[in-house]
């Protein structure tokens, strides 16, 4: 089952894709976390990287395409995966589905985690994330048994530089102008399914799987 995620930045499309990822067995591949890896890491790509991510900007489609590509060409996606973060533009969501045309393959849903603006940035200024494994908290909704710590690796939990009030704003008009316009191409081709992303993450996705299943 290949998946994509769609919403805004702070809609529950990592907490979803997490979850589903389990449930499914299928690998959760999120653009975002393999950047935020490189820059930890400091490779060049990261450096490029960060640039942009710093100021709430999406990173150049012509170094988002190549490292998506290379992910999903490996053996674990044989049976599918779920895109957390990409595609985000038109030309990626054109890259995506001209490969798997090539193979004769399509995405099977495009779940649309629907969350209005005013929610966003209240969620983005209460997510703690791990940059050493990935994992999303909040001070509210989902706090770490003890504050400030990871409880999957124990790493401290850090508020993203690019969750700052100010460049969540600059992330939203990016996802309005940039990325919205790929819910009608999904809606087009018969595979977008929208979900409430406001109500408890549990709902949510007892939503998703019902789409699923
Ligand atoms: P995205 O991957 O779309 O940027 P996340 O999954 O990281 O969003 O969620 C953003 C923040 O909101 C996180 O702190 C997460 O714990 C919290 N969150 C996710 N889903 C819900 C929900 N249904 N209700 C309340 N908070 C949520
Ligand atoms: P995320 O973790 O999905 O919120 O992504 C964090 C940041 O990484 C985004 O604000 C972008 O700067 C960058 N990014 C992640 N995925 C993409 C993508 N598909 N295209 C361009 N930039 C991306």
């Amino acid at each position: 089952m290949k998946i994509i995620m769609l919403g805004a930045p702070g809609a529950g499309k990592g907490t979803q894709a997490k979850m589903i990822a389990e449930k499914y067995q299928i690998p959760h591949i999120s653009t975002g976390d393999i950047f935020r890896a490189n820059i930890k890491n400091g490779t060049e790509l990261g450096k490029e990287a960060k640039k942009y991510m710093d100021q709430g900007l999406l990173v150049p489609d012509e170094l988002t395409v190549k490292i998506l590509l290379d992910r999903v060409a490996q053996p674990d996606c044989e049976n599918g995966y779920v895109l957390d973060g990409f595609p985000r533009t038109i030309p990626q969501a054109q890259v995506l589905d001209d490969a798997l045309t090539g193979m004769g393959d399509a995405i099977d849903y495009a779940i649309n985690v629907d969350v209005p603006d005013e929610n966003i940035v209240k969620r983005m200024s209460g997510r703690r994330a791990c940059l050493s494994c990935g994992a999303t908290y909040h001070i509210e909704h989902v706090p770490p048994k003890q504050e400030g710590i990871c409880d999957v690796c124990g790493q401290p939990l850090v508020l993203r530089d690019d969750d700052k009030p100010e460049t969540v704003l600059n992330r939203l008009k990016v996802y309005h102008d940039q990325t919205q316009p790929l819910i009608e191409i999904y809606s087009a081709k018969g595979v977008l399914r929208t979900v409430d992303g406001t109500v408890d993450m549990k709902d949510v996705f007892a939503a998703i799987t019902a789409i699923l299943d």
